[in-house]
């Protein structure tokens, strides 16, 4: 059985913060404002993995009041919902993924952000697919206000 998720996640871009994307230490003037590292793109690809495993979102496994969670790698988030859907008896088909900044260029790090995933999630990194776009100026993101990110992810049930 197959199952889709899908996975949307927005941050405010401010200074005195690290932007860590994908996994990966962007070096820009600014940085994505969270509880945990911000990790914009991670954070939809969670919600894409619970979404097809039927488990909720991000926000109800991770609550930003946990202490245990400030400034946490999200990389340890996706970890662990990798986990939760394993259990359910989910692998992971493919993931697909787009990056909406405005700036700086993500493309220079997409090939270091599958590096960072695949491992976590046992998949070969051609299957995590990583997209980025401007929006040509427009709207939260174009006048660098935000970054969001959104995911698709295909899960496959496993029959025991
Ligand atoms: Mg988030």
């Amino acid at each position: 059985m197959m199952r889709v998720g899908f996975g949307y996640d927005v941050h405010r871009l401010v200074e005195g913060r690290k932007l860590v994307i994908g996994g990966v230490h962007i070096p820009h003037s600014k940085g994505l404002l969270g509880h945990s590292d911000a990790d914009v793109l991670i954070h939809a690809i969670c919600d894409a993995l619970l979404g097809a495993a039927g488990l909720g979102d991000i926000g109800q496994h991770f609550p930003d009041t946990d202490p245990e969670l400030k400034d946490v790698s999200s990389l340890k988030l996706l970890a662990k919902i990798y986990r939760l859907i394993k259990a359910k008896g989910f692998m992971i088909e493919n993931i697909d993924t787009t990056i909406l900044a405005q700036a700086p260029k993500m493309a220079p790090y997409s090939k270091a952000m599958q590096a960072k995933i695949a491992p976590v999630l046992e998949l070969d990194e051609g299957l995590i697919n990583i997209k980025a776009k401007t929006t040509e100026g427009l709207g939260i993101v174009g006048t660098g206000a935000a970054i969001a990110a959104a995911c698709v992810a295909m899960l496959r049930k496993r029959r025991w």
